[in-house]
């Protein structure tokens, strides 16, 4: 037995050396441990609408999806899946071969990487990346290369020269993110434009991770990459529910795409978790076909508290990036006279009873990153209030 343990060579393989524990784990017990108010990590403290959970309970009790569904997902799900992208963004895909749930946007982010990409294939991505992007790319033996959003008066802004900069002839596919996480930028038409012209002069697929589509205030706009010219067929959708009905924990993802993609990721997810998350597919499918008042009023309602959060960071002295998008704040911690968002999210627990994440994490440029710390607003107004109290107190 104790010969099984000490072998010579790390357990964790090369590819996957650099990833170690996610810094939400350490955030998040940190959070516990002091009994601070945790705006780390980007999770809902309210569920969902009842209507949604019950018919979860009426799919359980019913006997529906505790078995293996479909591999593809529940023609229930793949038809709302299909509907939902007509009905809001003039989309149309076939239920049977364009469309394939996931379990959540992680697994189909996972299952994209490993289908579409060849060893030494190389992935522009927009840094600061979603924490699962840099993995998965390692998983599959690709490159990533990282495209730096940097900060203006408007936001974190994408340069278009230093993407095209970025493709070169190993470059294999780009993978975008809108609204973005973590720092609330939400792509411009203009933008968007230019990435899909730069996408077809070089032959590119496009992988594009959509999961805070019905999270965009203000005058900003949600615009699917999938609905520009030449697009459609070169372009790998992600969604999930999570985000969007506020049931993270149910993992209910989908990709979109043409039948050719679509079949690679399908060919890749049937060996990951083959199926998943049975009952909740069949909620999700209701959630989907909710009137346009739920939606609104889920905007409605996270653009209060993230108004709440701002007023509450702005007073504390943080800069404050308004986000146009998603349920994060990117704040720059430098007028506070700091300057290392590691240590300083270490210590806040202690100094103010809030936890934060350091942006560094999502970046390979760690010193780009370092100013900069996110605070999650989807928490109960009373609770952002208290944690505003608390912020300006520090
Ligand atoms: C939360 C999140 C995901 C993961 O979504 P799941 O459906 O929970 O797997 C993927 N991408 C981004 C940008 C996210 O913020």
């Amino acid at each position: 037995m104790t010969g099984m343990t000490s072998t010579a060579r790390p357990h964790l393989n090369r590819r996957l050396a650099e990833f170690g524990t996610t810094i939400f784990a350490e955030m998040s017990a940190l959070a516990t441990a002091t009994g601070a108010i945790n705006l780390g990590q980007g999770f809902p403290d309210t569920d969902g609408p009842e209507e949604i959970r019950e018919a979860a309970v009426r799919a359980l009790r019913e006997g529906r999806g505790n078995q293996y569904p479909p591999g593809p997902g529940i023609p229930e799900l793949r038809t709302a899946i299909a509907a939902h992208q007509r009905r809001r963004y003039g989309l149309s895909f076939d239920p049977d071969t364009e469309v394939l749930v996931t379990a959540g946007a992680t697994e189909a982010v996972a299952a994209s990487m490993l289908a579409l990409l060849e060893p030494g294939d190389e992935v522009v991505a927009l840094e600061p990346y979603y924490d699962s992007y840099a993995a998965s790319i390692a998983m599959a033996g690709g490159r990533r290369v990282p495209v730096t959003l940097r900060p203006d008066d408007t936001g974190f802004r994408l340069d278009l020269d230093e993407l095209r900069a970025a493709v070169t002839d190993r470059t294999r596919l780009l993978l975008i993110n809108t609204p973005h996480n973590p720092t609330g930028t939400v792509l411009t038409r203009a933008e968007l434009t230019a990435i899909a012209e730069l996408a077809v002069e070089r032959d590119l697929l496009v992988v594009t991770d959509e999961v805070y589509e019905h999270l965009v205030f203000d005058d900003a706009e949600h615009l699917p990459l999938a609905t520009f010219p030449g697009m459609r067929e070169r372009t790998v959708t992600i969604g999930s529910a999570g985000k969007t009905f506020s049931f993270t924990g149910w993992k209910v993802g989908w990709v979109t795409g043409s039948p050719e993609l679509v079949g690679a990721v399908r060919s890749v997810k049937q060996f990951l978790t083959y199926v998943s998350s049975g009952p909740f597919q069949y909620a999700v499918a209701e959630a989907l076909a909710l009137p346009d008042s739920y939606f609104e009023d889920f905007r409605r309602s996270m653009r209060t508290r993230r108004d709440l959060l701002a007023e509450g960071l702005t007073a504390a002295g943080f800069r404050v990036f308004a986000p146009a998008g998603t349920y994060f704040i990117t704040t720059d911690i430098r007028p506070l006279g700091e300057k290392d968002g590691f240590a300083f999210c270490r210590t806040l627990p202690e100094r103010a009873g809030v936890v934060a994440v350091p942006n560094a994490v999502f970046y390979d440029d760690r010193e780009a990153g370092a100013p900069f710390v996110r605070f999650a607003f989807c928490k109960k107004e009373d609770v952002l209030r208290e944690a505003a109290r608390r912020l300006r107190g520090m």
